[in-house]
């Protein structure tokens, strides 16, 4: 059976094709520009006059090249934008998961500590007070003697 090698992402007809698209993209991009910058000179300094802004229908023109060259340009450098947002936000993420951990470490030991502040607590026997007629041991919170019965001074 054949092993499975590790093929490239980028075969170099797809590197030319991108190379084309970085070249070509801006530079539609520029000319688009041109045209719809020149249009929009010729048109305002024409505008008081009875002149015909002849130049007008290259925004038309240009407007469109822009948007070709956006598309262009965003081709050529997808993956480079790509991979770079991929590792910022893989950093970020990373980031976001080291706060969240250190955050909630926090909240769980403090309810950790107070759980078991309040286990020890509980097992431990409350302050006892012993009847001063018979001796016997009660509990901090009794009214009265478990032994013989009397009441307990309030305390
Ligand atoms: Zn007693």
């Amino acid at each position: 059976m054949r092993k499975n090698v590790a093929k490239p992402i980028e075969s170099p007809g797809h590197q030319t094709f991108r190379r084309a698209m970085r070249i070509a993209g801006p530079t539609m991009l520029l000319i688009g520009m041109a045209c719809v910058a020149t249009a929009f000179f010729d048109f305002f300094a024409k505008f008081g006059s009875m002149e015909t802004p002849r130049l007008f229908c290259l925004g038309f023109l240009g407007i469109p090249l822009i948007f070709v060259g956006l598309v262009m340009t965003q081709m050529g450098f997808l993956g480079a934008l790509a991979r770079y947002q991929a590792s910022e936000m893989a950093s970020v993420s990373k980031d976001v998961a080291n706060y969240m951990a250190e955050e909630t470490q926090d909240s769980v030991q403090t309810v950790a500590r107070a759980a078991t502040r309040g286990i020890q607590q509980g097992l431990q026997p409350e302050p006892s007070r012993p009847c001063a007629k018979c001796g016997h041991a009660n509990d901090a919170g009794d009214r009265f003697c478990g032994g013989c019965g009397e009441q307990l001074p309030s305390a």
